[in-house]
């Protein structure tokens, strides 16, 4: 990869294959595929437009380093992922968190479910990681394709789509074309809106507080999530014993728990966790971010496609958000490199509607499955109706009881349900736990 720091006003011209707008996490993560999996055939010169700075600390030593406030719950296909695209061990090098057991209960009355990957053979439900640490073993990856360019940090000011290709300028005047455009620019993309694709939702009317947190009692690496009238209340486990919650509460709720003192804070947060892990001994600062449930009508239309946040946001109450963006990143490199493959005569159009109408219908189906449950989720758990209260727990403490259904959910969240791509598939070798092979020919 080269990496353009963009001081310069220059006008220069650059054509690429593909140009992913947006850097985060799925982005870069979907860059790297591409990059990988277009090695064998034609080399995709690919760019990758980001606002933010390039972060620059990839210390090694993390220890030294605070928690970032924002983590995310990765599943084992994303795990899979990650692996095959060679970013995981990077990650696993850093600083990283499995959580082998999930504890839920009910603030309103006697429901509890206890999920323990044992009982499926799996050494752990998936791992809570920093997004900093993800985002940064991504560029370290990328970094080692000398066919991607990531240029840093820039807008785009223009973008213009014809029959033919993709032509773009950058705020310091650089043009770029490219047969195929990926917005990656997370729930308000620019892109979307300049390609005229609508979004559905509605506003939850809620925020997530986010922080970092050190009880007296260990985590025992286990997830713990406690249902409120207002929202859901999480503690994940991190390195060293810390915790990462995620509060969330109405906007009101939300601002006033960001307006207290320390000392208030916890106090409120032990008895809000029923102080199931004890005292709280350390808190860091904390910051809240606003939750809606939004989805793009369409995921594509001539060359154009949307994936991770910019195609669709879901409420955090089950960890998904950032693990349907790996999904969309694997989904759509393998229908690209399926496409470059298939071409006995060299190069096909990979910005072909057709082309990417076979990725919007391997998604778009299974995200909104994913939102539509998380929705439902959210509304049981946020209505206080007595009858509704009472399905809600008789319904956990059935669930708890019933090994073959608490086993299908522990499967679903660990990601290793419906149709997924090849990148992001575990391969099952013999004995009882599920060890990953990298797919050939990719890691
Ligand atoms: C409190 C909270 C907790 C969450 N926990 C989880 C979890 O446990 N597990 C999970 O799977 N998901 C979780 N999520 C969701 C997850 O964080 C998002 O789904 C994920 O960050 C989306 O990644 P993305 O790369 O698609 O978008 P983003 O992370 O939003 O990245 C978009 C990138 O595009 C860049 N950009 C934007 N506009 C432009 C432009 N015009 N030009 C160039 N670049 C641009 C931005 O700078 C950014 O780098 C959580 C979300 C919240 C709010």
């Amino acid at each position: 990869m080269s990496t353009s720091n963009n001081t310069s006003t220059g006008s220069s011209t650059e054509q690429y294959d593909v140009i992913v707008v947006g850097g985060g996490m799925v982005g870069a993560s979907f860059a790297c595929s591409l990059a990988k999996l277009s090695k064998n055939s034609k080399q995709l010169k690919i760019a990758v437009v980001e606002a933010a700075p390039t972060p620059t600390w990839s210390k090694q030593n993390y220890d030294l380093i605070d928690h970032d406030l924002r983590v995310s719950a990765i599943t084992r296909a994303s795990e899979c992922f990650l692996r095959n695209i060679g970013v995981w061990d990077r990650i696993q090098q850093r600083r990283i968190s499995p959580f082998r057991e999930m504890h839920v209960w009910d603030s309103t009355g006697n429901g509890v479910i206890h999920f323990d990957s044992a009982q499926i053979g799996e050494a752990n439900m998936g791992h809570i990681v920093e997004n900093s640490v993800i985002l940064l073993s991504i560029l370290d990856r990328l970094n080692e394709f000398d066919n991607v360019d990531y240029i840093s940090p820039v807008k785009v000011s223009t973008i213009n789509i014809d029959d033919e290709q993709v032509s773009m300028t950058l705020a310091d005047g650089q043009c770029l074309h490219a047969n195929l455009l990926v917005g990656a620019d997370g729930s308000h993309s620019w892109v979307r809106e300049q390609a005229n694709i609508k979004v559905k939702g509605w506003d939850y009317q809620q925020k997530a507080l986010v922080a970092t947190v050190k009880t007296s009692i260990n985590h025992n690496e286990t997830a713990w999530q406690r249902f409120l009238p207002d929202g859901p209340l999480a503690f994940l486990p991190l390195s060293d014993g810390f915790c990462s919650i995620v509060w969330s509460a109405t906007t009101q709720r939300a601002e006033q728990l960001l307006a207290l003192d320390d000392e208030q804070f916890i106090s409120e947060l032990e008895s809000t966790f029923d102080r199931r892990l004890g005292s709280i001994d350390f808190v860091s600062t904390r910051a809240a971010y606003p939750l809606k449930l939004q989805y793009a009508t369409s995921y594509v239309s001539s060359r154009l496609a949307l994936i991770g946040d910019a195609a669709h946001t879901v409420h955090p109450l089950a960890g998904q958000g950032v693990n349907l963006g790996f999904m969309d990143a694997a989904t759509l490199s393998e229908v690209l490199g399926k496409t470059i493959d298939n071409t006995k005569s060299g190069y096909s159009d990979i910005g072909a509607y057709a082309v990417l109408r076979k990725y919007e219908r391997w998604r778009k189906s299974d995200n909104l499955a994913t939102l539509a449950v998380m929705d439902v989720f959210k509304k049981l758990f946020g209505n206080n109706l007595p009858f509704v209260r009472w399905i809600r727990n008789a319904g956990l403490t059935m669930t708890h009881k019933t090994e073959p259904v608490k086993n299908i959910i522990m499967r679903h969240t660990m990601g290793l349900t419906g149709d997924l791509p090849t990148l992001a598939k575990p391969v099952y070798l013999s004995g009882s736990a599920i060890q990953e092979k990298h797919v050939s020919g990719v890691a």
